[in-house]
């Protein structure tokens, strides 16, 4: 049904960019700004938190969730009562957890062992690290296809303490449904907190909360501004997955392509939030093609419950036509974007052509909603350019990589010399005589 309040029933437009103009490009590539001031606000919540532990974490609670807790934290085994879901959804959830597992236990690699120099063995093991705190987002909805995203890979590659952090619902408990992805991951508790606080509670720990070695998760920008602080403090001795923006998503379409698939992938994303920001690249568009389009978005739009929210996020999201799937790819490329959809000819041809993107969907069936919850690739993903030099979450994320060497006398006459030559050179003799005394003995 419809729903469009009555001052909101202008048409919605995403602005057309010339691609011949490169500044125009140039700005509808660029992100909304994002508030520096999160940072102000979180800093002095992680601090309170920290020196407070469990007495301010149930104040943040009591003034942002409205919750009245006794304690911040559920210990496993779980209250069944606490994760009744119906069965439909249940099996939904059960089948988007056996796919993130087969995809995330495929990505554990073999020890990987390389003799450099004759007896010279080189090694490389990967190990779990021990304790990691999930965040699950809860302010404005709720979401177990996060804490399925977070906690498969974690528990697939053997993390031995999972703390999932969500904030309650105002009656004090958790979604039902992120309790039933809690118990099928194995956390060993969760912390009903959201914000700053959780992740300050789970980074110092509390009389409650435990303290974890890593951070992993989405959240708003006080949740993404504690994850930065409490990482570059010593005392906290944690760290993070990566930095987390908003949602975005970019498509490339051609001629081919269905409008109607084409504005329902905008929009998935468009719906996530005000500051959300959705690109499309068309090749070889006529006006009348652009035409359509605008029109395909706007009446879906008008038809989704969020319409208000896409109103606000088409206002910074553009149509940029070019010439090319070349052009669309080097203008992808440049723009990183978290999601990238490729509706065109082949297009499982043109992966080839991405280098920096969170995930790729790609041909006219697979939409992104699919990788955000059932299709087995992981939804927490780069955003803000970040593409560039940050991977999303994925087993390796939640492992450590250890290496090690063995020498035979062989090894050592073989790499001794070279190892004393080049101590010597940097003025450490104490070096130089760990090898010489060996090779004396031999
Ligand atoms: P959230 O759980 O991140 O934040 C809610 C918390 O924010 C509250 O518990 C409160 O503690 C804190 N807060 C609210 N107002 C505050 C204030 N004025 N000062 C200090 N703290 C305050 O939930 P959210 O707000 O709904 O945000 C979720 C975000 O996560 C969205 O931006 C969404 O797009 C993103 N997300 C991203 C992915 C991904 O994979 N990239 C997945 C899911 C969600």
């Amino acid at each position: 049904p419809a729903k469009i309040t009555e001052n909101d029933t202008g048409k919605i437009n995403m602005q057309v960019v010339d691609s011949s103009n490169q500044e125009d490009v140039a700005t509808a590539l660029k992100r909304p700004a994002q508030s520096s001031n999160a940072f102000d606000l979180a800093e002095p919540i992680v601090e309170n938190v920290r020196a407070r532990g469990d007495i301010a974490l149930l104040e943040y609670t009591a003034k942002f969730e409205k919750a009245e807790l006794l304690s911040p934290v559920l210990t496993a085994p779980f209250d069944p009562k606490l994760m009744q879901i119906e069965p439909e959804l249940k099996e939904s959830i059960d089948l988007a957890c056996a796919n993130v597992e087969k995809f995330h236990e495929a990505q554990i690699v073999d020890t990987l062992k390389v003799e450099t120099s004759p007896g010279v063995i080189c090694s490389r093991f990967s190990r779990p690290i021990a304790r990691v705190g999930l965040y699950v987002p809860g302010g404005t909805a709720i979401l177990p296809s996060t804490a399925i995203h977070l906690g498969i890979p974690a528990k697939v590659a053997g993390c031995k303490f999972i703390s999932l952090a969500t904030p309650p619902r105002a009656d004090g408990t958790p979604s039902p449904e992120v309790m039933y992805v809690a118990h099928k991951i194995g956390a060993s508790q969760v912390v009903l907190a959201g914000g700053a606080q959780a992740v300050a509670a789970m980074a110092y720990g509390t009389e409650s909360v435990a303290k974890v070695d890593k951070i992993l998760g989405p959240g708003n920008q006080f949740v993404t501004a504690a994850k930065m602080i409490c990482s570059t403090d010593v005392n906290a001795q944690v760290s993070i997955d990566m930095p987390a923006g908003p949602s975005e998503v970019l498509v490339v379409a051609d001629k081919n392509a269905n409008k109607e698939y084409v504005a329902s992938d905008l929009l998935s994303q468009a719906e996530h939030g005000a500051d959300s920001q959705v690109i499309l690249i068309s090749i070889d568009w006529s006006a009348k093609d652009i035409a359509e389009m605008q029109d395909a978005v706007h009446r879906q739009a008008t038809a989704l419950p969020r319409c208000d929210i896409i109103r606000k996020s088409i206002a910074h999201s553009s149509i940029i036509n070019v010439d090319s799937i070349e052009e669309a790819l080097d203008l992808s490329n440049i723009y990183a974007p978290e999601h990238l959809i490729l509706q065109v000819d082949n297009a499982s041809s043109v992966v080839d052509l991405v280098n920096n993107a969170g995930s790729v969907f790609v041909g006219a069936l697979s939409p992104e909603s699919c990788g955000d919850y059932t299709s087995g690739t992981n939804h927490t993903l780069p955003t803000y350019g970040y593409a560039n030099q940050y991977s999303g979450v994925n087993t390796d994320s939640y492992l450590k990589y250890i290496t090690s060497q063995e020498l035979t006398p062989e090894g050592l006459q073989n790499i001794g010399q070279a190892t004393v030559r080049i101590a010597e050179r940097e003025g450490l003799q104490g070096h130089a005589n760990a090898v010489k005394v060996r090779l004396a003995k031999q």
